[in-house]
């Protein structure tokens, strides 16, 4: 893996993106980069021609998401966990942050590191932004309305969050995290974008990753019981990951006017069993439905209104979930292909 290089030059340089348009090159360090979504986004911002910089512990990352990347020289990794401090020499255009497992089972292997991550993570960041003068973005959650009791979750809603839970490490440190770009905003006048983003799935999840999407292909590629959690009638709106990336890159890109949290999310909203038979269907598999124990405070419905989006950033997903979860599959399936252990260490 390449190491930390380069830092702080060319910036003044500019290059051509995926718009066609002429567009300065930044440098622009992205936190929890070697993760599903962020190895997404640190593609799209090489593509673009900025000089990216990845941060990860590699808790929930692989350097196999990233290892692509790793032959574009405008491209550098380092192993850091945000809850300590990050001294990066030379200027800085953009900080993603978008450091903390996402995944209900992983979050809360380690809940003590997770509000570490999410609180002294987002702080250590956020000094850095103040320092460099960049722009910050900050990967929150639908978990910030908890359990919801108003539906569909607008951002002005408050949210129903159980402080006192296996969940609250996640959903309580993000809240936290949220509170601090507020004050560096407010107090320092850093400029803070904050995106609520709603179940988010496609290729480059782990095959051990826990969450639902992930757990049905893999368990349908391998031919196992399909878990369902509950009863299955318990909803979740899926976004595809390409969508998502668009939506943060135009997040962090937007005027003045936008200064609170805005939703990311795709609105269609289904139940769990509703993907547990779309999965089924799509792979053929002859896997059964096992279901099994409700998680603690898991959410019964969640579907974002995402008006805000759509008025201010001009963005709304294209890829429903029937091409999503086909795409999601087929990535599976060729990772079952080359490496049949990733798979079988499985869900
Ligand atoms: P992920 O677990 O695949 O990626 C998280 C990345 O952060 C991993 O590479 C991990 O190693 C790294 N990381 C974790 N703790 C760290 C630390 N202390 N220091 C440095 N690196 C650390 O999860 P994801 O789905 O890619 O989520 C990315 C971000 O988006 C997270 O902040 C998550 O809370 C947020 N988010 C994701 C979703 C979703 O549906 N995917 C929904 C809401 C919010
Ligand atoms: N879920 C399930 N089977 C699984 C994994 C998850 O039924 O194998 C359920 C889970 O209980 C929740 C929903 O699917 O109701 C989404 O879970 P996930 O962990 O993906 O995300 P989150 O709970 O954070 O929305």
């Amino acid at each position: 893996m390449r190491k930390i290089q380069n830092i702080g030059t060319k910036i003044s340089l500019s290059s051509i993106g995926r718009s066609g348009k002429k567009q300065s090159r930044k440098t622009i360090l992205v936190a929890g980069g070697a993760g599903f979504l962020g190895s997404h986004l640190c593609k799209r911002l090489l593509d673009e021609g900025h000089t990216v910089i990845c941060a990860d512990n590699f808790q929930t990352g692989r350097s196999a998401n990233v290892l692509e990347l790793t032959t574009n020289s405008s491209f550098s990794v380092i192993r850091h966990d945000v809850i300590k401090p990050l001294k990066l020499a030379g200027p800085l255009d953009e900080i993603y942050n978008l450091a903390c497992a996402a995944s209900p089972p992983k979050y809360q292997q380690d809940p003590i590191h997770t509000m570490q991550t999410c609180v002294n993570g987002t702080l250590n960041l956020l000094n850095m932004a103040r320092d460099k003068g960049a722009r910050f973005f900050q990967a929150s959650t639908s978990e910030v309305y908890g359990d919801p009791v108003v539906h569909p979750q607008s951002e002005g809603y408050f949210g129903n969050v159980n402080p006192y839970g296996p969940r609250s490490c996640y959903d309580e440190g993000k809240r936290a995290a949220e509170a601090l770009c507020h004050d560096f905003a407010e107090r320092y006048d850093v400029t803070v974008k904050v995106a609520r983003i709603f179940n988010t799935y496609g290729p480059q999840m782990l095959a051990d990753d826990g969450r639902v999407v992930s757990n049905f292909i893999v368990q349908a590629l391998r031919g196992e019981p399909i878990t369902i959690y509950g009863s299955g009638s318990q909803t979740r709106s899926f976004c595809y990951v390409d969508d998502l990336v668009d939506g943060i890159v135009k997040l962090i890109r937007s005027d003045g006017s936008v200064t609170t949290p805005v939703n990311l999310g795709n609105p269609v909203e289904f139940t769990i069993r509703q993907l547990a038979e779309l999965v089924i269907e799509q792979t053929g598999t002859g896997s059964h439905l096992k279901m099994c124990t409700l998680p603690v405070d898991d959410p019964k419905q969640r579907r974002p209104d995402i008006s805000k989006a759509k008025q201010t950033l001009n963005w709304e997903p294209s890829i429903m979930l029937a091409e999503g979860v086909r795409r999601t599959t087929a990535y599976f399936a060729s990772q079952l292909q080359a490496e049949p252990q990733a798979i079988s260490e499985s869900a």
